[in-house]
């Protein structure tokens, strides 16, 4: 049976409200997940504003979904009721595209359905988020919570944790290797570890510094100090830029070694500017990530569950949405807003 669950939509680019959605009856392989937490991404935040100008209304956002399973279709066999499950920001692709085979599913070239603003394959619907009770979810796409875990610190594992792991893998990061993060938000705090590499924090100010330093990060520096690049100049390997906003691109290639990467993971609706030279003065690349595929995802969360790493996470109810985006845009927050879905 289909089912109508309270949820936190937004109605217009300006706010979110309590609204009421139905979610679709349960197929064969799919999990009915009762949500206990969901973290508020900024991608979120770009959807909630249309800054990405695809944005369908009224929506409900949440791609970092952690909760426990309340029923299972008569095919499901990865999930049992009462388990601890988790949804990140893909519900469903084509599985059948050189990018699914190869478990890359979030490069899907046909027929990717994002957790929400997509077009749902099984029913028609445009796809709603996390910020709601209760989710229904193809068993291919939901992810099994470690023990270890506790649900609220897993949610944001499921966007912010696998878009830093899947880059700092793919680029092979680790021991020897000297990675630059630039932004300490959400995604950025969780790169701190970087797999073992000598780790660099870029923030607009030292006022996270020693958290960032407590958190396991060698160095961090605040780019209100406009010497700081020639003192890093031509340092890393590898530099993830996290910010949400245009930044100077420039400045930071001047950071990287010969052959060294930039990937581009922070989402802002301008373009990027790079001068030629940054690029072929020391052929240095710049490349972009998108979250993760599910079994990396998995293989990330089995992960932070053996050596417990987890997010900084403020929880709150979901009347405090709005508040927290007007923080997360202010750099207020430490470090992770997570929704408390029982408020609801
Ligand atoms: P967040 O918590 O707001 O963190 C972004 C950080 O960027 C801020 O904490 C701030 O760091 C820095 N920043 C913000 N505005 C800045 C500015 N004007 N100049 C310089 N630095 C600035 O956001 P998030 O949730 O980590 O997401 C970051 C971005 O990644 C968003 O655009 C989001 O849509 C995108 N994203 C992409 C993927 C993907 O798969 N590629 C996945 C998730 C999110 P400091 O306070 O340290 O200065
Ligand atoms: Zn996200
Ligand atoms: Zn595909």
């Amino acid at each position: 049976m289909s089912k109508e669950v309270k949820a936190w939509g937004a109605t217009s680019p300006k706010k979110t409200e309590p609204i009421t959605i139905t979610r679709r009856a349960p197929d064969d392989e799919d999990v009915a997940i009762d949500i206990k937490f969901a973290g508020i991404c900024h991608s979120d935040i770009h959807t909630v504003r249309s800054e990405w100008r695809n944005t369908t209304y009224p929506l409900v956002v949440g791609h970092e979904i952690a909760g426990v399973v309340n029923a299972v279709g008569q095919n499901v066999t990865k999930f049992k009721v009462g388990d601890h499950v988790g949804v990140g920001c893909i519900v469903n692709s084509c599985r059948q595209c050189a990018n699914c085979h190869d478990g890359e599913e979030q490069y899907c070239s046909s027929g990717l359905a994002l957790t929400y603003n997509s077009k749902d394959p099984k029913d028609g619907t445009i796809t709603q988020g996390g910020y709601s009770q209760y989710i229904v979810v193809d068993q291919a796409f939901v992810l099994s919570v470690p023990d270890t875990i506790p649900l609220d610190k897993a949610a944001p594992l499921m966007c912010a944790g696998i878009t830093m792991y899947s880059p700092l893998n793919h680029w092979n990061a680790g021991p020897g290797k000297r990675v630059g993060i630039i932004g300490f938000g959400g995604l950025g705090h969780m790169g701190v570890k970087a797999l073992g590499s000598e780790v660099t924090v870029f923030s607009q100010t030292n006022s996270k510094k020693e958290l960032g330093l407590l958190f396991g990060a060698d160095n961090y520096v605040a780019t209100s100090d406009p010497d700081v690049f020639s003192k890093l100049n031509q340092r890393f390997d590898i530099i993830i830029n996290t910010v949400s906003a245009e930044i100077p691109l420039d400045l930071y290639l001047s950071c990287l070694r010969r052959d060294g990467t930039l990937i581009q993971v922070g989402a802002p609706s301008d373009q990027l500017r790079i001068s030629p030279p940054s690029l072929y003065a020391r052929r240095v690349g710049v490349h972009g990530s998108m979250i993760g595929g599910i079994a990396e995802t998995q293989k990330m969360l089995n992960l932070c569950g053996e050596k417990h790493i987890f997010p900084e996470i403020e929880t709150i109810p979901a009347s405090y949405i709005d508040e927290a985006y007007e923080r997360v845009m202010k750099s207020q927050v430490k470090f992770r807003f997570v929704i408390d879905i029982s408020t609801m």
